[in-house]
C-alpha cells in the first residue's frame, strides 16, 4: 500500500476508535507498518479524534522521525518493539479503553461470554511488569512478550496493545476487545457466567471473523464518522 494511502488509513483508524471509546485526551496512538522498514504513525499533542493525513509521521525501525511535523508519542517503543518482534504484524494500536482497563486490573480474564470475545479465543496477554509508560526498548520488548502470539495484551492499570496484519483488523479488534470487557463487566452484574467453550469459540470464529467482513466495517464506520460530520480534516468520499 502507498504511502499516502497508510497515513489516510492510519487517520481513519484514530477517527474510529475515538468514536467508539478508545479516546483519552491526546493519549493513544495507532500505527501501520509500510515498506522498508518504514512506519506511520500518529503524531502526539492531538485527540484521536483529530487525526488528519498530515498528522501521521514516517518513522524509522527505531523510532527515529523521518518526515511529517510534529513530535513522536514517547511510547512509540510500543510500536517498534512489537513490528521487530511480530513480522505478521501490520499494525499496532495502543489506547486507554475504560473497560479494558478495568478488565486488565482484574484477576477475571478475558471470559467467552459471546462473539465478541471469541474473536480473542487464543486469549489475551496480559503485562504486569509495571504501570509506568513503556518508553524504553526493553519495556517495548516485554509488552511484546507478554502479546506472544496473540491479538492483545492488557497492560495492567495502563491500558491495552491490540495488532493485526492490517490496520483494519487492528482497529476492528481494538473495538471487539473494549465490547467484550463492556459485555463481561455487565454479566458479572447479573451473576454467575456462563461462557460458551472453548470449542465453540474454535468453531464460531472462522464464520464470525472472515477478512471481507473487516472491509465492510471498516466502510460502514467511515460512514458513520461522515455521516457524524466527524470526518473534517479527511479525504472527500470517492465520487461514483
Ligand atoms: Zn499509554
Amino acid at each position: 500500500m502507498e504511502a499516502d494511502d497508510l497515513r489516510i488509513q492510519v487517520a481513519w483508524a484514530c477517527r474510529i476508535l475515538a468514536l467508539r471509546g478508545h479516546g483519552d485526551f491526546t493519549l493513544g496512538h495507532v500505527s501501520a507498518r509500510g515498506s522498508e522498514d518504514s512506519i506511520y504513525m500518529k503524531r502526539s499533542g492531538l485527540g484521536l479524534n483529530e487525526v488528519t493525513p498530515e498528522d501521521v509521521l514516517t518513522i524509522d525501525s527505531t523510532g527515529i522521525k523521518l518526515e511529517g511535523a510534529g513530535q513522536v508519542h514517547r511510547e512509540v517503543v510500543i510500536h517498534t518493539e512489537l513490528y521487530r518482534a511480530r513480522p505478521d504484524v501490520g499494525s499496532v494500536i495502543h489506547t486507554h479503553p475504560p473497560h479494558s482497563i478495568a478488565l486488565g486490573a482484574s484477576d477475571a480474564g478475558l471470559s467467552l461470554l459471546g462473539h465478541d470475545a471469541a474473536l480473542f479465543k487464543d486469549g489475551v496477554g496480559v503485562f504486569d511488569d509495571s504501570a509506568d509508560l513503556i518508553t524504553r526498548p526493553e519495556q517495548g520488548l516485554a509488552v511484546s512478550r507478554a502479546l506472544g502470539s496473540r491479538r492483545a495484551v492488557l497492560l495492567r492499570n495502563h491500558g491495552v496493545v491490540v495488532v493485526g496484519k492490517d490496520i483494519l483488523w487492528a482497529t476492528i479488534s481494538a473495538l471487539t476487545l473494549e465490547r467484550a470487557a463492556y459485555i463481561q463487566a455487565i454479566a458479572v452484574s447479573f451473576g454467575g457466567l456462563r461462557p460458551m467453550t472453548p470449542e465453540m469459540a474454535e468453531r464460531l470464529h472462522p464464520d464470525k471473523y472472515p477478512d471481507d467482513y473487516m472491509a465492510d466495517y471498516w466502510q460502514y464506520l467511515i460512514r458513520e464518522l461522515r455521516r457524524q460530520r466527524l470526518d473534517h480534516g479527511m479525504p472527500e468520499a470517492a465520487q461514483p
